[in-house]
Protein backbone atom coordinates (compact mmCIF):
# COMPACT_ATOMS: atom_id res chain seq x y z
CA UNK A 1 0.00 0.00 0.00
CA UNK A 2 1.63 3.56 -1.07
CA UNK A 3 0.59 6.48 0.42
CA UNK A 4 -1.67 7.74 -2.58
CA UNK A 5 -4.59 5.07 -1.89
CA UNK A 6 -6.32 8.41 -0.64
CA UNK A 7 -10.12 8.06 -0.90
CA UNK A 8 -10.08 5.87 -3.38
CA UNK A 9 -10.17 2.78 -1.61
CA UNK A 10 -12.84 4.89 0.50
CA UNK A 11 -15.63 1.96 0.86
CA UNK A 12 -18.60 5.03 0.10
CA UNK A 13 -17.32 5.24 -2.86
CA UNK A 14 -18.72 3.22 -5.88
CA UNK A 15 -17.12 2.66 -8.98
CA UNK A 16 -19.01 0.42 -11.51
CA UNK A 17 -15.69 -1.04 -13.27
CA UNK A 18 -17.63 -3.15 -16.10
CA UNK A 19 -19.23 -1.61 -18.85
CA UNK A 20 -19.77 -1.87 -22.20
CA UNK A 21 -20.60 0.85 -25.03
CA UNK A 22 -21.26 0.43 -28.85
CA UNK A 23 -17.29 0.46 -29.63
CA UNK A 24 -18.28 -3.44 -28.83
CA UNK A 25 -21.78 -4.49 -27.89
CA UNK A 26 -23.17 -1.98 -25.42
CA UNK A 27 -25.11 1.09 -25.93
CA UNK A 28 -23.51 4.83 -26.14
CA UNK A 29 -20.85 5.92 -24.27
CA UNK A 30 -22.94 8.90 -23.27
CA UNK A 31 -25.72 7.21 -21.74
CA UNK A 32 -23.99 4.55 -20.48
CA UNK A 33 -21.89 7.57 -18.06
CA UNK A 34 -25.36 9.04 -17.35
CA UNK A 35 -27.24 5.92 -15.88
CA UNK A 36 -24.13 5.14 -13.58
CA UNK A 37 -24.35 8.79 -12.19
CA UNK A 38 -27.71 8.72 -11.83
CA UNK A 39 -27.31 5.09 -10.10
CA UNK A 40 -25.35 7.03 -7.88
CA UNK A 41 -21.64 5.64 -8.73
CA UNK A 42 -18.42 7.49 -8.36
CA UNK A 43 -17.36 6.23 -11.26
CA UNK A 44 -17.73 4.25 -14.75
CA UNK A 45 -14.97 1.72 -15.99
CA UNK A 46 -15.49 1.72 -20.08
CA UNK A 47 -14.29 -1.77 -20.55
CA UNK A 48 -15.35 -2.89 -24.52
CA UNK A 49 -14.57 -6.29 -25.49
CA UNK A 50 -10.89 -6.73 -27.34
CA UNK A 51 -9.71 -9.60 -28.82
CA UNK A 52 -6.24 -9.40 -30.81
CA UNK A 53 -6.43 -13.03 -32.14
CA UNK A 54 -8.25 -15.13 -34.50
CA UNK A 55 -10.48 -17.73 -32.88
CA UNK A 56 -12.74 -20.29 -33.76
CA UNK A 57 -15.86 -17.75 -33.38
CA UNK A 58 -14.71 -15.26 -35.85
CA UNK A 59 -14.91 -12.58 -32.81
CA UNK A 60 -11.83 -10.84 -34.07
CA UNK A 61 -13.52 -8.67 -36.60
CA UNK A 62 -16.66 -8.10 -34.35
CA UNK A 63 -14.39 -6.70 -31.53
CA UNK A 64 -11.69 -4.57 -32.87
CA UNK A 65 -11.10 -1.95 -29.79
CA UNK A 66 -7.70 -2.85 -31.05
CA UNK A 67 -8.22 -0.59 -33.80
CA UNK A 68 -10.33 1.95 -32.31
CA UNK A 69 -8.94 2.82 -28.98
CA UNK A 70 -7.89 5.81 -29.78
CA UNK A 71 -10.84 7.06 -31.34
CA UNK A 72 -12.81 5.98 -28.10
CA UNK A 73 -9.90 7.48 -26.07
CA UNK A 74 -11.36 10.81 -27.60
CA UNK A 75 -14.90 10.63 -27.12
CA UNK A 76 -14.18 9.67 -23.11
CA UNK A 77 -11.58 12.64 -23.17
CA UNK A 78 -14.63 14.66 -24.63
CA UNK A 79 -16.82 12.82 -21.64
CA UNK A 80 -14.95 13.82 -19.12
CA UNK A 81 -15.61 17.54 -19.44
CA UNK A 82 -18.97 16.87 -19.14
CA UNK A 83 -19.32 14.43 -15.97
CA UNK A 84 -18.13 15.01 -12.23
CA UNK A 85 -17.77 10.83 -12.31
CA UNK A 86 -14.42 9.69 -12.65
CA UNK A 87 -14.48 7.69 -16.27
CA UNK A 88 -12.23 5.30 -16.84
CA UNK A 89 -10.48 4.33 -19.88
CA UNK A 90 -9.91 0.65 -19.79
CA UNK A 91 -10.71 -2.85 -21.70
CA UNK A 92 -11.69 -6.40 -21.59
CA UNK A 93 -9.42 -8.58 -23.09
CA UNK A 94 -9.86 -12.04 -24.40
CA UNK A 95 -7.26 -13.97 -22.79
CA UNK A 96 -6.02 -16.86 -25.07
CA UNK A 97 -3.64 -18.60 -23.56
CA UNK A 98 0.02 -18.94 -25.52
CA UNK A 99 -0.58 -15.23 -26.92
CA UNK A 100 0.95 -13.96 -24.01
CA UNK A 101 3.60 -11.41 -25.69
CA UNK A 102 0.73 -9.96 -28.09
CA UNK A 103 -1.12 -8.96 -25.42
CA UNK A 104 1.18 -7.75 -23.18
CA UNK A 105 3.06 -5.84 -25.85
CA UNK A 106 -1.01 -4.39 -27.01
CA UNK A 107 -1.66 -3.21 -23.52
CA UNK A 108 1.69 -1.22 -23.31
CA UNK A 109 1.18 0.43 -26.53
CA UNK A 110 -2.60 0.85 -25.36
CA UNK A 111 -1.90 2.34 -22.01
CA UNK A 112 -5.12 1.62 -20.33
CA UNK A 113 -6.60 2.79 -17.32
CA UNK A 114 -6.84 -0.52 -16.32
CA UNK A 115 -7.32 -3.98 -18.14
CA UNK A 116 -10.03 -6.73 -17.38
CA UNK A 117 -8.84 -10.39 -18.48
CA UNK A 118 -11.70 -12.72 -19.54
CA UNK A 119 -11.72 -16.33 -20.87
CA UNK A 120 -14.29 -16.47 -23.44
CA UNK A 121 -13.23 -19.26 -25.32
CA UNK A 122 -10.39 -21.62 -25.33
CA UNK A 123 -9.14 -23.55 -28.24
CA UNK A 124 -12.09 -25.20 -29.48
CA UNK A 125 -14.71 -24.31 -26.76
CA UNK A 126 -16.60 -21.30 -26.87
CA UNK A 127 -18.74 -20.65 -23.41
CA UNK A 128 -20.70 -18.21 -24.26
CA UNK A 129 -23.33 -20.21 -26.69
CA UNK A 130 -24.51 -23.68 -25.92
CA UNK A 131 -24.99 -24.35 -29.59
CA UNK A 132 -21.99 -26.07 -30.55
CA UNK A 133 -22.63 -28.71 -27.69
CA UNK A 134 -26.35 -29.79 -28.27
CA UNK A 135 -24.81 -33.38 -29.47
CA UNK A 136 -22.20 -33.26 -26.55
CA UNK A 137 -21.33 -36.33 -24.27
CA UNK A 138 -20.44 -35.56 -20.74
CA UNK A 139 -16.96 -36.06 -21.25
CA UNK A 140 -16.89 -33.08 -24.33
CA UNK A 141 -18.40 -30.87 -21.30
CA UNK A 142 -16.04 -31.61 -18.87
CA UNK A 143 -13.31 -31.00 -21.04
CA UNK A 144 -14.84 -27.97 -21.98
CA UNK A 145 -15.15 -27.05 -18.41
CA UNK A 146 -11.56 -28.58 -17.49
CA UNK A 147 -10.00 -26.24 -20.65
CA UNK A 148 -11.81 -22.91 -19.40
CA UNK A 149 -10.24 -23.14 -15.58
CA UNK A 150 -6.90 -23.94 -16.95
CA UNK A 151 -6.84 -20.72 -19.36
CA UNK A 152 -8.54 -18.64 -16.54
CA UNK A 153 -5.40 -19.79 -14.24
CA UNK A 154 -3.25 -19.34 -17.05
CA UNK A 155 -4.66 -15.92 -17.57
CA UNK A 156 -4.05 -15.08 -14.03
CA UNK A 157 -0.73 -16.46 -13.37
CA UNK A 158 0.13 -14.04 -16.58
CA UNK A 159 -0.07 -10.51 -14.49
CA UNK A 160 -1.00 -9.19 -17.72
CA UNK A 161 -4.27 -7.98 -15.54
CA UNK A 162 -6.01 -5.48 -13.21
CA UNK A 163 -8.61 -7.70 -12.78
CA UNK A 164 -10.27 -11.01 -14.21
CA UNK A 165 -13.66 -11.27 -15.40
CA UNK A 166 -16.93 -13.70 -13.95
CA UNK A 167 -14.35 -16.35 -12.76
CA UNK A 168 -16.96 -18.79 -12.78
CA UNK A 169 -18.65 -18.11 -16.47
CA UNK A 170 -19.34 -21.27 -17.50
CA UNK A 171 -22.03 -21.43 -15.08
CA UNK A 172 -24.30 -19.11 -16.58
CA UNK A 173 -24.91 -21.34 -19.88
CA UNK A 174 -27.16 -24.61 -18.79
CA UNK A 175 -24.89 -27.03 -20.71
CA UNK A 176 -22.37 -26.25 -18.24
CA UNK A 177 -23.93 -25.55 -15.10
CA UNK A 178 -23.25 -27.54 -12.16
CA UNK A 179 -19.77 -28.86 -13.91
CA UNK A 180 -17.53 -26.22 -12.01
CA UNK A 181 -15.84 -28.55 -9.64
CA UNK A 182 -14.47 -27.07 -6.24
CA UNK A 183 -10.93 -28.18 -7.49
CA UNK A 184 -11.63 -26.27 -10.03
CA UNK A 185 -12.44 -23.20 -7.39
CA UNK A 186 -9.07 -23.97 -5.47
CA UNK A 187 -7.04 -23.73 -8.06
CA UNK A 188 -8.26 -20.61 -9.04
CA UNK A 189 -8.18 -19.01 -5.52
CA UNK A 190 -4.99 -20.19 -5.32
CA UNK A 191 -3.93 -18.62 -8.61
CA UNK A 192 -5.53 -15.45 -7.24
CA UNK A 193 -3.47 -15.32 -3.62
CA UNK A 194 -0.14 -15.19 -5.44
CA UNK A 195 -1.12 -12.76 -8.19
CA UNK A 196 -1.48 -9.17 -8.47
CA UNK A 197 -4.43 -9.93 -10.87
CA UNK A 198 -7.92 -8.96 -8.53
CA UNK A 199 -11.16 -10.50 -9.41
CA UNK A 200 -14.61 -8.84 -9.77
CA UNK A 201 -17.94 -9.92 -8.06
CA UNK A 202 -19.83 -9.31 -11.54
CA UNK A 203 -23.31 -8.94 -11.84
CA UNK A 204 -24.25 -9.46 -15.41
CA UNK A 205 -26.69 -12.37 -14.98
CA UNK A 206 -28.25 -11.81 -11.52
CA UNK A 207 -31.18 -10.74 -12.97
CA UNK A 208 -31.59 -13.96 -16.02
CA UNK A 209 -31.27 -17.38 -16.16
CA UNK A 210 -28.12 -17.03 -13.53
CA UNK A 211 -29.90 -15.34 -10.30
CA UNK A 212 -26.70 -14.91 -8.61
CA UNK A 213 -23.16 -13.04 -9.23
CA UNK A 214 -20.30 -14.33 -10.58
CA UNK A 215 -18.45 -16.07 -8.63
CA UNK A 216 -20.80 -18.46 -6.69
CA UNK A 217 -21.05 -16.55 -3.46
CA UNK A 218 -21.53 -20.04 -1.57
CA UNK A 219 -17.37 -20.10 -2.70
CA UNK A 220 -16.67 -16.42 -1.99
CA UNK A 221 -15.62 -17.29 1.72
CA UNK A 222 -13.18 -19.53 0.16
CA UNK A 223 -11.29 -16.41 -2.17
CA UNK A 224 -11.80 -14.44 1.21
CA UNK A 225 -9.95 -16.41 3.49
CA UNK A 226 -7.04 -16.16 1.34
CA UNK A 227 -6.79 -12.68 1.11
CA UNK A 228 -8.61 -12.11 -1.85
CA UNK A 229 -9.99 -8.83 -2.63
CA UNK A 230 -12.66 -8.10 -5.28
CA UNK A 231 -13.71 -5.32 -7.16
CA UNK A 232 -17.37 -4.78 -8.61
CA UNK A 233 -18.58 -4.68 -11.99
CA UNK A 234 -22.12 -4.66 -13.43
CA UNK A 235 -21.14 -5.96 -16.87
CA UNK A 236 -23.70 -3.92 -18.20
CA UNK A 237 -24.51 -3.24 -21.74
CA UNK A 238 -27.37 -1.20 -21.57
CA UNK A 239 -28.08 1.90 -19.69
CA UNK A 240 -30.82 0.01 -17.67
CA UNK A 241 -28.77 -2.80 -16.76
CA UNK A 242 -26.40 0.35 -14.85
CA UNK A 243 -29.23 1.67 -13.38
CA UNK A 244 -31.33 -2.04 -12.35
CA UNK A 245 -27.43 -3.76 -11.07
CA UNK A 246 -25.59 -1.32 -9.41
CA UNK A 247 -28.10 -1.04 -6.54
CA UNK A 248 -27.91 -5.21 -7.00
CA UNK A 249 -24.07 -5.14 -5.86
CA UNK A 250 -24.37 -2.12 -3.61
CA UNK A 251 -26.60 -4.71 -1.66
CA UNK A 252 -24.81 -7.37 -1.88
CA UNK A 253 -21.72 -6.16 -0.75
CA UNK A 254 -23.51 -4.35 2.29
CA UNK A 255 -24.98 -7.98 3.14
CA UNK A 256 -21.43 -9.84 2.93
CA UNK A 257 -19.63 -8.10 4.80
CA UNK A 258 -16.62 -10.68 5.50
CA UNK A 259 -15.85 -10.08 1.86
CA UNK A 260 -12.99 -7.87 0.98
CA UNK A 261 -14.06 -5.55 -1.70
CA UNK A 262 -11.93 -2.44 -2.99
CA UNK A 263 -13.59 0.27 -5.17
CA UNK A 264 -10.82 0.09 -7.44
CA UNK A 265 -7.69 -2.04 -8.91
CA UNK A 266 -4.79 -1.64 -6.88
CA UNK A 267 -2.49 -0.57 -9.72
CA UNK A 268 -5.47 2.25 -10.71
CA UNK A 269 -5.17 3.20 -7.09
CA UNK A 270 -1.69 3.26 -6.15
CA UNK A 271 -0.83 5.62 -9.51
CA UNK A 272 1.11 2.47 -11.59
CA UNK A 273 -1.40 2.67 -14.33
CA UNK A 274 -1.49 6.04 -14.49
CA UNK A 275 2.28 5.90 -14.89
CA UNK A 276 2.20 3.16 -17.70
CA UNK A 277 -0.18 5.37 -19.29
CA UNK A 278 1.89 8.24 -19.69
CA UNK A 279 4.88 5.85 -20.67
CA UNK A 280 2.64 4.44 -23.28
CA UNK A 281 1.79 7.83 -24.84
CA UNK A 282 5.46 8.76 -24.69
CA UNK A 283 6.62 5.27 -26.60
CA UNK A 284 3.95 6.68 -29.00
CA UNK A 285 5.23 9.87 -29.28
CA UNK A 286 8.14 8.18 -30.50
CA UNK A 287 7.00 5.90 -32.61
CA UNK A 288 5.40 9.08 -34.67
CA UNK A 289 7.74 10.03 -37.44
CA UNK A 290 8.31 6.88 -38.62
CA UNK A 291 4.86 4.87 -37.84
CA UNK A 292 2.12 4.23 -40.07
CA UNK A 293 -0.78 5.51 -37.62
CA UNK A 294 -4.15 4.71 -39.71
CA UNK A 295 -6.20 3.78 -36.41
CA UNK A 296 -6.39 7.66 -35.88
CA UNK A 297 -7.72 8.45 -39.12
CA UNK A 298 -10.53 6.40 -39.24
CA UNK A 299 -13.75 8.21 -40.27
CA UNK A 300 -16.13 6.20 -38.55
CA UNK A 301 -17.32 7.29 -34.91
CA UNK A 302 -18.85 4.33 -32.29
CA UNK A 303 -18.92 1.10 -34.24
CA UNK A 304 -22.36 -0.16 -33.66
CA UNK A 305 -22.08 -3.93 -33.96
CA UNK A 306 -24.71 -6.67 -34.33
CA UNK A 307 -26.71 -7.22 -31.19
CA UNK A 308 -29.14 -9.89 -30.52
CA UNK A 309 -30.29 -8.45 -27.53
CA UNK A 310 -28.80 -10.52 -25.09
CA UNK A 311 -24.90 -9.91 -24.91
CA UNK A 312 -23.16 -12.87 -23.73
CA UNK A 313 -20.32 -11.84 -22.07
ZN1 LIG B 1 -18.12 -7.74 -20.19
ZN1 LIG C 1 -16.88 -11.09 -20.52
Amino acid sequence: MTGTAGPSTDPARFYDLHTHTRFSDGSPMAAMVSAAADAGCDGVGLTDHCVLVDDEFGRRAQYDLVETYARRRERIDDLRGATDLRVFDAVELSYVPGTDDEIGSFLGRAGFDYAIGAVHFAGEYGYTSDASYADADDARIRAAVDAYYEALVALIDSELFDVVAHLDLPERRPVFRGVSTPAHYRAVADALADSRTVPEVNAGRVFESLGRVHPDPDLLDEFADRGVEFVLGTDAHTPEQVRRRVPYLREFVAERTELATRSLPPAVDDGTAAENRAAATAARADDRPTGDRPTDDRPTGDRPTDDDGEPDT
